[in-house]
């Protein structure tokens, strides 16, 4: 059987980053219950793909390689939760439209070369925690600021351990002059 992957585009803390990231869950944790994610697993998915053939990794990597995104900052500056599934999150209250650009490129670049995406809007969030027992605080938290600077690819793997993400390819952002 041909090999499959479960692939997404994502942005990805550096490592002051998603010890700030980890910090906040482990606050969410506490006082909301649930499971904090792993340091190691923090992250915020551009365009989820799924299931997908193990081959067509090259073309998305030169795919990814034509997006020509430019560098930004990203306040986060809020922490919202979905009732629905439980989830804790962060992001920003103001999406950066370098950001909204990134997505909106990657997204069609995506479609035209007949990958399927949900139609669902984009709305950037970082999970923190997951099944947590309670809302958190209506309080903005203290702000955090996430310089990004590239995008990667991503393979989701599971194990008993739980999800474990794998990079596979990153590609850099342009510096705005
Ligand atoms: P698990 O599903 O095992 O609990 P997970 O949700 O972290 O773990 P994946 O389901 O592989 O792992 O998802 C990887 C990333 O893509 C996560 O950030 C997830 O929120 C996001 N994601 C998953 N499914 C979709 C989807 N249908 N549309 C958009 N984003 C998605
Ligand atoms: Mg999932």
């Amino acid at each position: 059987m041909e090999p499959r992957l479960r692939l997404f585009f994502a942005l990805w803390p550096d490592s002051a980053t998603s010890a700030a990231l980890h910090a906040r869950a482990r606050a969410l944790h506490t006082e909301c219950g649930g499971r904090a994610m792993r340091r190691d697993t923090i992250h915020l998915t551009l365009a989820f793909l799924g299931d997908t053939p193990a081959r067509e990794v090259q073309r998305l990597r030169a795919l990814a390689a034509q997006v020509d995104g430019e560098s930004f900052a990203l306040a986060l500056d809020h922490v919202g939760s979905w009732k629905r599934n439980r989830v804790l999150w962060t992001g920003p209250s103001i999406v950066p439209p370098a950001l909204a650009a990134l997505a909106q490129d990657l997204e069609a670049r995506l479609r035209a070369a007949g990958f399927a995406l949900e139609e669902r809007a984009f709305s950037p969030h970082v999970t923190l925690v997951r099944n947590a027992r309670a809302a958190p605080a209506e309080a903005p938290p203290a702000p955090l600021r996430w310089s990004v600077a590239s995008f990667v690819l991503v393979a989701s793997e599971r194990s008993a351990a739980g999800a474990h993400y794998r990079v596979i390819g990153r590609w850099p952002l342009q510096q705005r002059v």
